[in-house]
């Protein structure tokens, strides 16, 4: 559970909002009711309730973008209700609610449901003076407070959005290449096994190196071969579906993450992409440049580690037959 909220960002925001409300909100809800406030006691309970729900929803389904909007139209509802309601001693209210709706929804939906719920608390007041304001003054105050604080809330929101997005992208892609990182590949290795466990989805994997890179460091210089990795990454790119994921191993090797896709047709996927590879990638002086491929498709009971084992087995083996070939592995697995 603590692992799932680590892991994942916006499911552990929304429960804590979530825990918040339930907290904070219910002792009011039920002596509201008592009190003899239904409308608040109602508005007030229906928040939680609809938290409680919203909360257990994204657990039980990792969905957490639904049920954060819902939770969202539902306080900016009850925010208005409350303030409508109970006047002055609501509005307090509003504050805290501004600050958790952006944890529930995008910077600019918060931005735009907030704005809107300002505009019908003032329109309200506007058209029944002292309804929910003793004087104008209280008015203004309440409108320029909250418009700042949602400001101030959006412009936070919305850079720890844009910073949260550029390490996402740090942490998962090669610098040099733009290629999905190593990081990323074992995790999407793991994945692809769940998924042929569960959905009995086939994978293949291309474990791909480029032929006497060193003699091209050493010829041209390093500069020259980090052009060269660069440009293999597009190529690559283009010859597989969007779904594939090229991955970049290490150095001037790449792995190829394929679903749906049978023994032949990896095999000639894997053929189309050596000659590819060898028509459009070549150095300054012109000299193309050739590539050796091990491919393997997963194994049922058959662990990450193996698979990509037989892989470089094969790819091995390509080397050692002269390279520019592609070879299959044998489908005798390790674990
Ligand atoms: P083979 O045909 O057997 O694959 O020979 P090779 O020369 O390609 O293989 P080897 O593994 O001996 O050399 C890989 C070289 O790749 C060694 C290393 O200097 C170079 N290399 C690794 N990472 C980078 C990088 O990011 N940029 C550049 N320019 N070179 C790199
Ligand atoms: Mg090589
Ligand atoms: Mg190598």
């Amino acid at each position: 559970m603590l692992a799932r909220l680590k892991s994942n960002f916006y499911l552990a925001m929304i429960s804590l909002v979530g825990l918040m409300i339930t907290v904070c909100v219910t002792p009011y809800g039920i002596y509201r009711l008592l009190s003899g406030n239904i409308v608040v006691g109602i508005a007030d309970l229906v928040m939680v309730l609809v938290s409680i729900c919203c909360v257990s929803f994204a657990w039980r389904t990792g969905n957490t973008k639904g049920p954060g909007l819902i939770m969202a139209m539902a306080f900016c509802v009850g925010a208005i209700l409350v303030c409508i309601n109970l006047g002055v001693d609501g509005v307090f209210w509003v504050y805290p609610f501004i600050v958790f709706i952006f944890f529930l929804v995008s910077p600019f939906k918060a931005l735009l449901m907030l704005l809107l719920s300002l505009s019908v608390v003032v329109g309200v007041a506007l058209v029944n003076p002292g309804q929910i304001f003793a004087s104008t003054f209280q008015l203004v105050s309440f409108t320029v407070t909250c418009f700042v604080t949602s400001l101030f809330a959006y412009l936070f929101a919305y850079r720890t959005q844009t910073q949260r997005e550029a390490l996402k992208v740090l942490a998962t892609t090669d610098s040099l290449t733009g290629a999905a990182n190593r990081r990323t590949l074992d995790e999407a290795l793991i994945a692809a096994i769940n998924q042929h466990r569960k959905a009995g989805t086939e994978f293949g994997l291309m474990l791909l190196d480029l032929d006497y890179f060193k003699s091209i460091n050493d010829n041209y210089g390093h500069k020259v071969g980090d052009g060269v990795l660069t440009e293999l990454v597009p190529i690559l790119k283009a010859m597989v579906r969007q779904r594939d994921t090229v991955f970049r191993f290490g150095g001037e090797e790449f792995v190829i993450l394929l679903s749906d896709i049978k023994q032949a047709d990896l095999h000639k996927l894997a053929d189309k992409i050596r000659l590819g590879v060898n028509e459009h990638l070549s150095l300054p002086d012109g000299e193309k440049l050739t590539t050796s491929i091990g491919i393997a498709i997963l194994q049922p009971t058959e662990s990450w580690e193996s698979w990509l084992h037989r892989a470089d087995l094969a790819l091995y083996q390509a080397k050692s037959q002269g390279r520019n070939q592609v070879v299959a592995a044998s489908s005798e697995t390790g674990t």
